[in-house]
Order: structure tokens, then C-alpha cells, then sequence
């Protein structure tokens, strides 16, 4: 999905040409990413103003995919088995309710094997 916003930017935004935007004069963060202080960040955690205002409105699924509105589960929660959302590479749990009672899970069966 965020590969469509890529497409979008690409195929319409007026300020992208040749690879470039004319109003950053540099990489479209938004299809690229870009760098703070250092820091890589990711193009869906970008934002264009521009973009926004002029691009996004006139395509209503991009402009929900865009601020999150529809959540696209890409994760399977360890401790529950339910999907969530995660940017997190590695985030394994949907809550932290599931992280402590799957490290007490832990902690119990350590606990087993020792007495056995
Ligand atoms: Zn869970």
C-alpha cells in the first residue's frame, strides 16, 4: 500500500520530475526517505505538505492509506496470536499486557525444567 503513495507521488505530484523534487530540490522523501540529523527515516514515516494539500485529496483510498486510517495488519501477536500493526521490525507483541504475561510464560517453564 505504501508502495501505491510512492506511484502516486511519482505519477502526479506536479514537483516530481526526473527523480527529483523542485521544491526540496532533492529526493521525494516520501519515495525515498530521507535523513535527519543522521538518522535514516523511513518514506512512510515522511510527510509533504504539498503533497497533502494538492495530491492526496483527489485520490480518497491513498489519502486514508496515507494517514493511517486503514490499518493494514502486517504482524501476528506471539502471545495471543491476534494481527497488529507494528512499524517495529521488531515487535512481536501486540501489547505490552502480552509481552509480560509471554515473559512469565518464560519465566515459568525455566522454573519447571529446573525442578524436574
Ligand atoms: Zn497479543
Amino acid at each position: 500500500m505504501k508502495q501505491d503513495i510512492k506511484q502516486l507521488v511519482t505519477s502526479t505530484c506536479a514537483n516530481y520530475i526526473n527523480g527529483k523534487c523542485i521544491l526540496l530540490d532533492k529526493e521525494c522523501p516520501l519515495t525515498s526517505g530521507e535523513e535527519y540529523r543522521g538518522k535514516k527515516i523511513a518514506a512512510s514515516d515522511c510527510s509533504c505538505t504539498y503533497f497533502e494539500k494538492a495530491v492526496l485529496p483527489a485520490n480518497k483510498t491513498l489519502e486514508a492509506v496515507y494517514y493511517g486510517k486503514e490499518t493494514v495488519l502486517n504482524k501476528t501477536c506471539k502471545g495471543c496470536g491476534k494481527g497488529f500493526n507494528s512499524v517495529s521490525n521488531r515487535a512481536v507483541y501486540c501489547s505490552d499486557i502480552c509481552r509480560k504475561s509471554a515473559r512469565k510464560k518464560t519465566f515459568i517453564k525455566a522454573n519447571q525444567k529446573r525442578a524436574k
